[in-house]
Parts: C-alpha cells; sequence; structure tokens
C-alpha cells in the first residue's frame, strides 16, 4: 500500500502526447547525428525508455546517477557522483535526459562536469520544470511540461523510493512514511 494521498497533475496520456512530441522535436534537431542521451538516475528512467522509443534516429544511451546532499525533498547544490558513464563522451552530441528541474543545481553541476569532457554539443532534456523554485541559471532546451511548485510524484519520480511506478503524474498531498 502507498502511504500518502496524491492528486493527479498529469494523466498518463497527456504525457504520451508531450513525449511524442518532444521526440520528434529531437529527431529533427538531430537528423543524420546519432546522440548520446545521458539518463539521470532514477528519476528520469521511465522517461528516457519513453522517449527513446519514439524517436525515429538512432542513439546510444548512459546513465549517470547523483545525489544532492540535503533532505528527500529539497536540493542542497552540493552534488556528488554515485555512478558514472561508461564511456568518453568527447565529441559527442550530448543530451542530458532529466525528470524534473527545481532549483537547477542539480542540472547546473551536472552540465559543468560533462562540459569539462568536451563533448561536441550539450543539451538539456527535462519532463518537468518547476521555474518558480529556480537558483541556478539553468533552462531546459527541450521541457515537457512547466508545473507550479508543488511535490510530484509517479511515472519514474520518487518520495522515499515510493511512487515511482504510479503510470500518471501525481501532487503528494501527505509525505507519510
Ligand atoms: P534541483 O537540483 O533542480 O533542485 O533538483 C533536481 C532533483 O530534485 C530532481 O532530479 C529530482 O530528483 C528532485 N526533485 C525536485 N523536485 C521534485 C519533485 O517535485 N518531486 C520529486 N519526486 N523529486 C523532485
Amino acid at each position: 500500500m502507498l502511504p500518502g494521498k496524491t492528486k493527479v497533475l498529469l494523466t498518463r496520456e497527456q504525457i504520451r502526447k508531450k513525449v511524442k512530441h518532444l521526440a520528434a522535436d529531437i529527431a529533427r534537431d538531430y537528423e543524420g547525428k546519432k546522440p548520446l542521451l545521458i539518463c539521470v538516475l532514477k528519476g528520469a528512467v521511465v522517461f528516457l525508455s519513453d522517449l527513446m522509443r519514439n524517436l525515429s534516429i538512432s542513439v546510444e544511451i548512459d546513465f549517470m546517477a547523483v545525489s544532492s546532499y540535503g533532505s528527500s525533498t529539497a536540493s542542497s547544490g552540493v552534488v556528488r557522483i554515485l555512478k558514472d558513464l561508461e564511456a568518453s563522451i568527447e565529441q559527442k552530441d550530448v543530451i542530458i535526459i532529466e525528470d524534473i528541474v527545481d532549483t537547477g543545481l542539480t542540472l547546473s553541476y551536472l552540465r559543468e562536469n560533462l562540459l569539462s569532457r568536451n563533448p561536441g554539443s550539450l543539451k538539456i532534456a527535462s519532463l518537468l520544470d518547476k521555474p518558480e523554485r529556480r537558483v541556478a541559471d539553468v533552462e531546459p532546451d527541450y521541457c515537457g511540461f512547466r508545473i507550479p511548485d508543488e511535490f510530484v510524484v509517479g511515472y519514474g519520480l520518487d518520495y522515499d523510493e515510493k511512487y515511482r511506478n504510479l503510470p500518471d503524474l501525481c501532487i503528494l498531498l501527505e509525505f507519510g512514511k
């Protein structure tokens, strides 16, 4: 049983349509190229798997896991790499695949870290954007939905490792244990 109450913010159907559009935009922009999609674990894994299956161009994938020090619902901006990429990204066309940009501190760290590895190009695709809470100067190049300042779960996003399996994106109304 899931502990807290949730309210649907974006249905699976709304997300499905948006992901299809994002994939079409990316395929158009990267025609004739083979971008490397870097999925930021674990929250972006559902987005990555839906996005890549909608892409009409060849892609490679790799994974990174980062943790930001601080509580589970607030970002501190101090980022630690828990799992690094398998291969060099030098001269590759890289797209960071994120679940959500909130303060932007995690993404800003990741972007600088990846830029120091000399990719051919670097862009950011995020399913969700909470612009109200932005602290760092970072914007996704491809963005699915702008959402209000609420804590959301489902479609890969968790609270305390729960709710990732919900097919819709939901607002978490109670932070139960
Ligand atoms: P930022 O560094 O941009 O503040 O935070 C980015 C990370 O915080 C996201 O990748 C995600 O893991 C987490 N995060 C931010 N907002 C939410 C939210 O509403 N729900 C969940 N589940 N995670 C969030």
